[in-house]
């Protein structure tokens, strides 16, 4: 027992190091040349940070130093999502390890140009579960309203990039929501919707304000959500202006989007405080990706990371088969293992559900380590987290 105790302090130590030595190497903003001379207020205001947001070759360069695969990723815009890096999440990339977690996410590589013959443009079939523009309706008691195609960062394992990052497309008009709205209305089944997008939360206060307010006219909704990686992103949208008026139409909740340690900053500490101060509940889902967070420990430390801050651990998503994305999916066995080295090893708040979104629109499956060995009329026989087997009689 006195040596388990030690190994597990040994651990948690470990990665308080691994997480202290990545806030080291953020960057001050001020030493990237590209914003050498901006304005702290400036680089607080979130719509400046909109407007500034890193959308070419030559302005990425400046920021770190691009191989090869990132040149020829960002030379051809043909069949692949925007690029569009946040002045903050640019102060988090490493200039010179293009194996950084943050970067892999944020610049794009020749790899995305690579389909293979699974992977398909809308692989959780949301097109084809769409009743009204702009929504889905896949479970029976609850929706998905995608309320805009913009995001404050494109993240390259996105799995809507077949809708996201094409912003002179859209449809901008106030009534674009009518039908879906509508929709809902007259679906007393409905009880949840996940407003979602996009990033809902690049929309104007005002805007939100009035779509929020509409939803929550509807009688037989009981709560709403909110699915963001912007407090991820983009921390400085995050106002006292935004969270009084998501406050106004509680019960919100709002599932976060973190993917690796080293995305947790006191930049996005303040912004999850702020909103959970506010009464909004957050959870985060992380989509598992090669090389960046398909470690037990890596995954592990991001949960304690999140607890830390009131962010509850919700989803694991396997990574969706989107086209040009096959080099960011592992194998579902390695899901499976971090699943495993979770499980009793951890406080159960930090266990997230690992699940696969059915390919074509069959929802989330969730996928786990088989703890059941065997089972018979009135008898189970179960191993725990340390193999050991116990037979539970009923
Ligand atoms: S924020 Fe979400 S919707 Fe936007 S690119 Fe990232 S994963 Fe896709």
């Amino acid at each position: 027992m006195a040596n388990t105790l030690a190994t597990e302090q040994q651990k948690t130590l470990s990665e308080s190091l691994a997480t202290a030595r990545s806030a080291k190497r953020i960057r001050d903003y001020q030493q990237i040349s590209l914003y050498r001379d901006v304005n702290p207020l400036d680089w607080e205001d979130w719509r400046w940070q909109m407007r500034n947001r890193i959308t070419k070759l030559d302005q990425i360069s400046q920021v770190v130093s691009l191989t090869q695969a990132e040149e020829d990723g960002l030379k051809s815009a043909r069949g692949r999502m925007a690029m569009a890096v946040t002045p903050y999440w640019a102060t988090l990339l490493d200039p010179e390890d293009p194996m950084c977690p943050i970067r892999r996410q944020a610049i794009p590589t020749a790899d995305e140009f690579k389909v293979s013959p699974y992977e398909m443009a809308d692989p959780c079939g949301e097109d084809s579960h769409s009743p009204a523009p702009h929504l889905v309706h896949r479970y029976p008691d609850r929706v998905l309203l995608l309320a805009t195609e913009s995001c404050a960062m494109y993240c390259r394992h996105c799995t809507r990039r077949r809708m996201v990052g094409q912003e002179e497309k859209h449809d901008n008009s106030v009534n674009r929501w009518d039908k879906a709205i509508e929709y809902i209305q007259s679906n007393k089944k409905i009880r949840d919707v996940l407003i979602s997008g996009g990033d809902p939360l690049t929309l104007e206060d005002d805007v939100l304000d009035m779509l929020l307010g509409r939803l929550r006219a509807i009688s037989h909704l009981e709560f709403l959500r909110i699915g963001t990686r912007v407090p991820v992103t983009l921390p400085q949208r995050i106002t006292e202006g935004l969270v009084a008026m998501l406050k106004k139409h509680a019960p919100i909740w709002m599932s976060l989007h973190f993917n690796h340690p080293k995305e947790i900053t006191r930049r996005t500490r303040n912004a999850c405080d702020m909103l959970v101060d506010a009464g909004i509940p957050l959870g985060s889902q992380t989509v598992l990706l090669k090389g960046i967070n398909d470690r037990p420990s890596t995954m592990r430390r991001l949960m304690h990371e999140l607890l830390k801050m009131r962010v509850r651990p919700y989803y694991i998503y396997q990574c969706d088969p989107a086209r040009g994305t096959q080099h960011f999916r592992t194998p579902v066995s390695v899901g499976i293992n971090i699943m495993e080295k979770m499980r009793g090893h951890t406080t159960g708040y930090g266990v997230p559900t690992y699940v696969i979104d059915a390919p074509g629109g069959g929802g989330k499956i969730p996928v786990a380590p088989n703890y059941i060995l065997s089972q018979a009329k009135g008898k189970y026989v179960l191993r725990n987290y340390e193999n050991k087997v116990f037979t539970y009689l009923e």
